[in-house]
């Protein structure tokens, strides 16, 4: 298990690297369209000789101008890294929501279980009518009331609704599975996101931005950033009910009581939600509608195996 402050050790020493080499990877190549032509955004470096002989060397993004129709207007690749992590801070949540999350996601398992136990017997009915309907083409056909070509149709016809049904089957599992993957790397990302992005490397920060964004927009000197589906709805949500939650952000995790690790969330359901942990419900909820439609995967952002 690698702690955050392991992780934020490793990403420095790799960023240290790189500089020593004299490298430098754009985070945002690939991301960021232009809002006058539409084409590719993209990072350069410049170095700049001061009066004094020492350089400076500024990392900035512009226009690719491909269509040789753009003024070319930069902007600095630090503008952007903070406007992109302002995002994620407006987007956080505290780090007890992760532990939340798992209860949510455990109830929601469990029910569903429960559901595809009863939709696993409907099907299994469905294939044995199925087979039943072969049997009974081979009964017609030893009749004589088909004929082998008929026979032979007909069998193949039925053969290939009982793969349908038995592929749906496996589909509708794995999709479900990915869904909650999804919804707990989430809300990883809610919280860690800012300190991910911050201490992370090009990689890791372009995974965050490609995570969070539909679309980045580069005009004149200013980016606008719509937010995917997910993270827009949260966001939204968020703005509508955080008052509560943005109290206890930042605040020190609140120590759980013994008993409290074995309150499922199946018990406290019958309780009222507080307010706050109605708000992390309604996230969570919304999180899980937004996900099952866009069909978006959330990736694992956790360092290495840390758990
Ligand atoms: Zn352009």
């Amino acid at each position: 298990m690698v702690s955050l402050s392991e992780f934020h050790q490793v990403q420095k020493h790799l960023k240290q690297q790189n500089r020593k080499q004299g490298k430098h990877d754009f985070a945002f190549n690939g991301l960021i369209r232009c809002g006058h032509c539409g084409g590719a955004v993209c990072g350069e470096k410049k170095t700049v000789k001061l009066s004094d002989g020492r350089t400076n060397v500024h990392f900035y993004y512009s226009c690719a101008n491909s269509k040789k129709t753009c003024v070319r207007k930069v902007v600095n690749e630090a503008t952007i890294e903070r406007q992109i992590s302002q995002v994620l801070e407006t987007l956080a949540v505290p780090v007890e929501f992760i532990a939340f999350a798992k209860q949510v996601i455990a109830h929601w398992k469990d029910e569903e279980m429960q559901n595809r136990e009863a939709v696993k017997q409907k099907q299994a009915e469905a294939i044995q009518g199925l087979e039943r309907k072969r049997d009974k083409l081979l009964e017609m056909k030893l009749n004589d009331l088909l004929s082998d070509a008929e026979y032979r149709e007909e069998k193949e016809k039925v053969q290939a609704e009982i793969v349908v049904m038995r592929m749906s089957q496996q589909q509708s599992h794995e999709d479900t599975d990915a869904l909650w993957e999804s919804i707990e790397n989430a809300a990883v990302l809610l919280h860690y996101g800012q300190a991910f992005f911050e201490g992370g490397n090009a990689a890791m920060q372009h995974l965050i931005a490609k995570t969070l964004g539909a679309t980045f927009v580069l005009t004149d000197r200013s980016l606008a950033i719509e937010l995917s589906p997910v993270f827009g709805r949260i966001a939204q949500l968020k703005s509508e009910l955080g008052a509560d939650m943005q109290k206890s952000i930042g605040a020190e995790p609140v120590p759980e009581r013994e008993n409290e690790a074995e309150n499922s969330f199946q018990s406290q359901q019958n309780a009222p939600l507080d307010g706050e942990r109605l708000v992390w419900w309604n996230i969570l909820d919304t999180t899980r509608t937004a996900l099952r439609s866009s069909r978006l995967a959330i990736p694992n952002f956790m360092p290495n195996n840390a758990s």
